[in-house]
């Protein structure tokens, strides 16, 4: 039995840095090129267990040397890999970005070995937390038998996709950020279908829709210098404060102070925090 089992999607991400975006059937010449570990399921697990929680990622990569990366930094992490599925044919998921001087990008994600992904190798946890990069019948499969096993389940409906009446009937939790809310048809539209509803609003903190009350975390003052896997932060270590049995609202100040770590380094990954390091912040400003 796991704190934590994070089904959801493992990419390599390849990122060239131009001074500016090629218009079609442009070629520019970059100036830097970077590789690194992404997904928002990947992130989400390291993000969980850094700050201490047992977690097992369920989710699939191609027969490939990416995939192979992938696994191996989760293994690292300390991460269960029992459930990544290995894919013969299908290459591991890669996001190819392109960012120019500016930071405008320009991104084609290619979900590969991601599209295959099934529940059928869930262990059982506490806390099963889901994305929406994955086939959204995975994600139903097992949060359905999450329930039914009696763990909590939480979606980071992220990319934001229309939510089946049968998801949100096994959803004990919803995170999206303000934009994935807006898109889902408003925070108290969701409110009145699943019980708790955590909006994540960058520098603006967060509001937490209970049961009918609502309340807010504010942001931890942070000078922010790339916010790239704050959202992932705080999914990951509000599902493992949570599985940990903390309440809700200090499992939130945990999640937030983990997003505004995450927005002081660059990088997914590498910005996630460890729990000292968590702590130093929330001693910091209480
Ligand atoms: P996403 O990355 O999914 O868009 P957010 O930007 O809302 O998610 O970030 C998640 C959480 O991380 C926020 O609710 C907030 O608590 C924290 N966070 C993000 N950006 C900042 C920031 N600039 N300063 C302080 N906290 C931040």
């Amino acid at each position: 039995m796991f704190d934590v089992t994070v089904l959801g999607s493992a990419n390599l991400d390849l990122v060239a840095s131009t001074s500016r975006l090629p218009h079609p059937g442009e070629t520019v010449v970059g100036r830097r090129y970077r590789e690194h570990a992404g997904g928002k399921g990947l992130n989400q697990a390291v993000a969980a267990a850094r700050v201490g929680a047992s977690v097992a990622l369920v989710g699939a990569v191609g027969d490939d040397e990416a995939g192979r990366r992938l696994r191996r930094l989760a293994a690292d992490e300390g991460i269960d890999v029992a459930g990544v599925e290995i894919v013969d044919g299908i290459p591991t998921g890669r996001a190819m970005i392109t960012v120019d001087a500016d930071g405008q990008n320009c991104i084609v994600v290619v979900p590969g070995a991601n599209a295959t992904v099934t529940a059928d190798r869930s262990p059982a946890a506490t806390v099963l937390l889901a994305q929406l990069e994955i086939p959204i019948a995975a994600v139903v499969r097992a949060f359905t038998a999450a329930r039914a096993a009696g763990s909590m389940t939480v979606l980071n409906p992220a990319p934001a996709a229309p939510l089946p009446g049968e998801l949100l009937a096994v959803t004990d939790l919803v995170v999206p950020n303000e934009h994935e809310a807006e898109l889902l048809g408003g925070a108290s539209a969701l409110s009145g279908r699943v019980d708790v509803v955590v909006v994540t609003r960058g520098a603006a903190g967060v509001t937490v829709h209970d049961r009918g009350e609502t309340w807010s975390e504010p942001a931890v003052a942070v000078t922010a210098v790339d916010t790239t896997g704050a959202g992932d932060a705080f999914c990951g270590v509000l599902a493992a404060r949570l599985a940990s049995g903390e309440g809700l609202s200090d499992a939130v100040r945990w999640a937030a102070a983990a997003g505004a770590h995450a927005s002081t380094v660059a990088g997914a990954v590498p910005s996630l925090p460890t729990a000292t390091q968590v702590r130093s912040l929330l001693g910091a400003t209480r």
